[in-house]
């Protein structure tokens, strides 16, 4: 397992590309094989990803820059299914006209039989990984629900192994879900900007930031509430299992709305 990273912030810049660059930096030293990023920008949903080190996303990003964005998540990739090709790093892809980007640490074991059942229905995957069954499972999904959040529970409900899974939509801007099960997960609630990680290396990325984050390590305890943050950000947390919603209202929105009622046990909502 790899490395996770995900921002949600107010401005559209380059931060959520710097945060999540700084993110994967901070996650090297864990051994990875390849790396990719998503971000939501006005135009959708832009992808880069490279085999080898951050240097080659880097360089591929300097040469193709990205579209301004406040939501970005990024992957450092060890892999387990399909060798360390670009096109088996992550984000992978899934949804109508490919709207939704997915990165995944773990394993999902019944990946075999779930692609095999896509593939009969004429679905068509690029690459050999078992990520992509649930970049295409919960595109699908959203086509169907129109909701990032409902979208990646259903199809956790299906899945079998340790991960976590983060993904984005292009038409969710300021939204990432992440969801994981046996497999870390930290939250950061910060003043205008909320980080979603797989360790907390990957979060504590900038210091005038980190200093006024709430760390709340939803890995700790599977069955613990997670704390409130007193903040104007409200933060609603059941038993996990898990899927965590990262929102954060855009910057003409300045005051945030209250978070939704968690309807369903093991979900986590924030806005
Ligand atoms: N099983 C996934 C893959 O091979 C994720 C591996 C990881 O945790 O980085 O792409």
């Amino acid at each position: 397992m790899c490395g996770i990273v995900g921002y949600v912030g107010r401005t559209m810049d380059d931060t959520a590309l710097n945060v999540v660059m700084e993110g994967l930096a901070r996650l090297e030293y864990r051994g990875y094989d390849s790396a990719g990023v998503a971000l939501v920008t006005e135009d959708g949903v832009a992808t880069e990803k490279r085999s080898g080190k951050l240097e080659n996303l880097r360089s591929a990003l300097e040469a193709h820059p990205l579209a301004p964005s406040r939501t970005g998540i990024g992957h450092t990739r060890w892999a387990t299914h399909g060798g360390p090709t670009d096109g088996n790093a992550h984000p992978h892809r899934g949804g109508e006209g490919n709207r939704l980007a997915l990165i995944h640490n773990g394993i999902i074991e019944n990946f075999h039989s779930l692609k095999k059942q896509l593939l009969a229905e004429g679905v068509e995957f690029s690459s050999e990984t078992d990520t992509e069954v649930a970049a295409k499972l919960v595109g699908r999904e959203y086509d169907r629900l129109g909701d990032l959040t409902e979208a990646m529970r259903a199809v956790v409900s299906r899945l079998e192994g340790a991960f976590t899974l983060l993904a984005v939509h292009a038409d969710s801007p300021g939204v990432a879900v992440g969801a994981r099960r046996n497999s870390p997960l930290v939250v950061g609630l910060g003043d205008g900007a909320n980080f979603l990680g797989s360790a907390v290396a990957a979060v504590i990325v900038m210091p005038a930031m980190s200093s006024r984050l709430a760390l709340l390590i939803a890995a700790a305890k599977d069955t613990s509430p997670l704390p409130t943050p007193a903040d104007r950000l409200k933060m609603s947390v059941l038993p996990a299992r898990n899927t965590t919603r990262v929102g954060v209202p855009p910057v003409t929105k300045v005051r945030a709305r209250r978070a939704p009622s968690v309807r369903s046990r093991g979900s986590a909502l924030l806005s």
